[in-house]
């Protein structure tokens, strides 16, 4: 065991409870998990099997707490815990993983499959043997306060020009307004669209909302890499902006990971209940419509058969399933298409959980989604809208890298195309 060996050891005795090893007891080895994974299903090797990409833990437990583990070690055949070692899990468990959990509905022992890969991630980031890529977008999230570089000045920029180009204004550090709106750093800097968007239908329902320059941004590699004082530390961020300027509610853009970090794992983080309230964009554009305070225009939209791919963190892990389906079918009515997977099945895009920041997982991360490929073509869509920046990224380079006629779209940006004119003048 060296010293990386042990680090990873050492953190997973730690997180070694009762809870983890009676998942691992109850595993019959059956490998249904594996039909459900798009890492494994378009390459059919057997070692992206989700449950294998738990195997490092389930070591640390077999090694720490059975008598098998104690005597294999005894006698010398203990299991390797060296750099190396480390390095060719940390490939499967970062690049091959996007921590979607769509694996645990298909486990006949109701094991949280991807729950496990996300621990064993965490004994991975404690030694240190995190894919490059990742670790240096991580590292600048902590010291410049984003992984896409939007600092205070480029916010500052990209907000003015966003509320220029395309006419809407965006409210910035108000004191007292009801919501925060949390943007992502992939909308800031490649979807700006996405922004005014958002921005349209919130004033047009007459919200009382901000943005903030200092809670600027709710990317959170933390979350990705695994490592709990990092996701606390960005956290925290937008927990502070949130409390200076006294709203009520958080509301998360088009952002899957970010909506359970700040929905679910922030509780946790702080030891408490945050101060407000936190939702989806999604949640909000639909309480709009259903209260009228937003109206849209029948037979505005015109792009042809639509569908909607659901972020594995926002209906999987964020129960978020119909509201999007309310707004899509307002905007598409008859155009709406549903894929023959949907809803909590449905499968993922194969670029979140901080795979798509990893450039060597490239080619790994485009045969995962092959599945979106067949999902799209069987139902003949010509425009897919989602509702997170992540998968919108990842449809973007899967449907240019094979070919597909096929735009790409999000749920606000349909919704905003066609809104009337609303309460707040807009
Ligand atoms: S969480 Fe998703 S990507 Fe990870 S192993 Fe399970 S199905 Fe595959
Ligand atoms: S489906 Fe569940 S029980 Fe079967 S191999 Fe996978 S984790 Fe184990």
């Amino acid at each position: 065991m060296d010293q990386y060996g042990k680090q990873a050891y050492d953190e997973y005795r730690q997180i070694l409870r009762a809870g983890i090893a009676a998942q691992f007891e109850s595993c019959v080895r059956c490998g249904i998990c594996a039909g459900s994974c798009s890492f494994y299903t378009e390459t059919g090797e057997p070692r992206y099997t989700p449950i294998w990409k738990a195997e490092l833990l389930r070591r640390a437990y077999e090694q720490d707490a059975t008598l098998l583990g104690k005597l294999r070690s005894l006698l010398g055949w203990g299991y390797k815990w060296d750099y190396d070692t480390l390095k060719q899990w940390s490939v499967l468990d970062y690049e091959a993983c996007t921590s979607c959990n769509r694996c645990a509905q298909a486990c006949p022992m109701g094991i949280s499959i991807g729950a496990l890969i996300h621990k064993a991630r965490e004994g991975l980031a404690a030694a240190g043997v995190v894919p490059e890529d990742l670790q240096k977008v991580t590292r600048k999230a902590v010291e410049e306060g984003s992984p896409l570089g939007v600092t205070r000045e480029v916010f500052e920029e990209r907000m003015e020009w966003i509320a220029e180009e395309w006419e809407v204004e965006i409210p910035t550090d108000l004191e007292g307004m009801d919501d925060l709106v949390v943007f992502t750093s992939i909308e800031i800097q490649k979807f700006p669209t996405g922004i005014a968007a958002i921005a349209k239908i919130l004033n047009a329902a007459g919200l009382r909302w901000t943005i903030s320059r200092e809670g600027r941004e709710i990317t959170n590699f933390g979350a990705f890499v695994g490592d709990a004082a990092i996701t606390k530390q960005i956290a925290l961020r937008i927990v502070e902006a949130a409390e200076k300027l006294k709203v009520k509610r958080v509301i998360i853009s088009e952002c899957g990971h970010a909506n359970d970090v700040m929905r679910w794992s922030l509780p946790n983080l702080l030891g408490h209940r945050p101060p407000f309230e936190v939702v989806h964009i999604t949640e909000v554009m639909a309480d709009l419509l259903a209260s009228g305070r937003i109206q849209l225009k029948e037979g505005a939209y015109k792009g042809g058969p639509i569908t909607y791919h659901d972020p594995c963190k926002v209906v999987r892990r964020g129960g978020i399933v119909e509201e999007p389906r309310i707004l899509m079918k307002a905007v598409a009515g008859e155009q709406f298409r549903e894929m023959k997977e949907n809803r909590e099945k449905n499968w993922c895009c194969g670029g979140g959980g901080g795979v798509i920041s990893i450039g060597e997982a490239e080619p790994l991360r485009m045969k995962a989604f092959g599945v979106k490929v067949r999902q799209i073509e069987e139902i003949g869509a010509q425009v897919v809208a989602t509702s997170c920046s992540n998968c919108r990224l990842q449809f973007v380079d899967g449907v240019k890298h094979y070919n597909l006629p096929v735009k790409v779209t999000t749920v606000s940006e349909l919704v905003a195309a066609a809104l009337l004119p609303g309460k707040g003048g807009n």
